[in-house]
């Protein structure tokens, strides 16, 4: 039987946990984090369980291809996933004022009925998914017999004949350091992927418009959670993304910093006014999004068989939770030669 550790317990790492299960491999799964689900976050304003929740990393996700279609209506029917049809704007500057149109596409968006989040732990919890939270691995190094041997901050090594790794790329390289030469699609690692400055803004509700695309700016997106969690009250929370432009320009600053900034333009931009606004949590996700260094989309996953190692991860498809949960499980099925 396989023994593999996966590093990670995002989408690609729960894609490849179910698979290798499964396949009857033995898996076991860490995460640095307190909990699963790496950038599909949510959090409440509180840690009271009835206060308001909101989701400050990926937003919803779409299916298109054929598996994950698959993977998604099974969920669909569970109550795992449900529908989310906000009423989208378009918003960008025209002289001096900002344009608001309704935004044109009406593709299908999914999201976990209680946030991104609980998709990823529910999705876990239903397949008997065991994940050790709170430790963070901090090297990786493959002995003379083959056998793999990752070293956590605290608590003990864990020792593995396989290894799939979803953490982003450039701490993917530093994990593997020496071992990593070689490995391509690590070259660029540095530049794999790009951030995000992401805040939540308790602000009023804003009529006919729950999510707003910019075009331009300083920012990318806007949502008012309160269209997922069914609250109302008069002050709604609004997560705003910061634009690849605006965060590649301040990708050494912390999204506090960034709050002023990013709060003027969307006051600007929905003629809300910025005393009436708090923000309730600020975020930069150093990792956020595929970079100018990402390989191309099709690449997917990369997988050594002979040396018993898988690197996954959404920078290696195209971003996004879709390209990740396929990544996920396209290199577990190649890393244990089904494929
Ligand atoms: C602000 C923002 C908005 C987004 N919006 C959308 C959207 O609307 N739609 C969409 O489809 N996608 C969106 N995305 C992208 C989506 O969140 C990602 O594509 C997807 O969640 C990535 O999954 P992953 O498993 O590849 O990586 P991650 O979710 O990053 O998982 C990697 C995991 O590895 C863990 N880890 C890292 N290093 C170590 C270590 N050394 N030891 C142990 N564990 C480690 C992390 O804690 C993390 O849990 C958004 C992302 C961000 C940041």
């Amino acid at each position: 039987m396989n023994d593999i550790l996966i590093i990670g317990a995002g989408v690609a790492g729960m894609a490849a946990a179910e698979y290798l299960t499964a396949a009857g491999c033995r898996i076991q799964m860490v995460d640095k984090a307190g909990r699963p689900g790496g950038r599909c976050a949510t959090r409440r304003v509180t840690p009271d369980t009835a206060a308001d929740w909101f989701d400050y990393g990926a937003q919803y996700f779409t299916a298109r291809s054929q598996t994950f279609r698959i993977s998604v209506d099974r969920d669909l029917e569970a109550g795992r996933l449900v529908h989310w049809q906000p009423r989208i704007n378009t918003a960008e500057p025209l002289g001096g004022t900002w344009l608001f149109s309704p935004s044109p596409d009406d593709r299908e968006r999914l999201i976990g009925p209680r946030g991104m989040n609980h998709w990823v732990r529910d999705r876990l919890a239903q397949s008997g998914l065991h994940v050790a939270c709170e430790r963070r691995a901090n090297a990786l190094r493959r002995g003379s017999d083959g056998q793999w041997t990752a070293r956590f901050d605290s608590g003990a090594p864990i020792s593995a004949s396989h290894v799939l790794l979803t953490p982003p790329a450039s701490q993917t390289r530093a994990l593997l350091a020496g071992d990593a030469k070689g490995i391509d699609v690590l070259d660029a690692a540095p530049r794999a992927m790009a951030a995000c400055h992401s805040l939540v803004v308790a602000a009023p509700p804003i009529d006919g418009v729950d999510a707003i695309f910019f075009k331009s700016g300083k920012l990318s997106w806007a949502a008012d959670n309160t269209t997922k969690a069914g609250v109302t009250r008069d002050r709604h929370l609004w997560t705003l993304h910061a634009s690849t432009a605006f965060s590649t320009d301040h990708e050494d600053r912390m999204a506090e910093d960034l709050a002023a900034a990013m709060l003027a333009e969307f006051a600007a931009a929905t003629a809300l006014s910025v005393t009436d606004m708090e923000v309730v949590r600020a975020r930069r996700w150093r990792f956020a999004r595929p970079g100018s260094g990402a390989p191309d989309e099709d690449q997917r996953f990369w997988v050594d068989p002979r040396c018993r190692l898988a690197i996954a991860g959404d920078w290696l498809a195209g971003g996004r939770v879709e390209g990740a949960w396929l990544s996920g499980r396209g290199a577990a099925a190649r890393l244990i030669g089904d494929v």
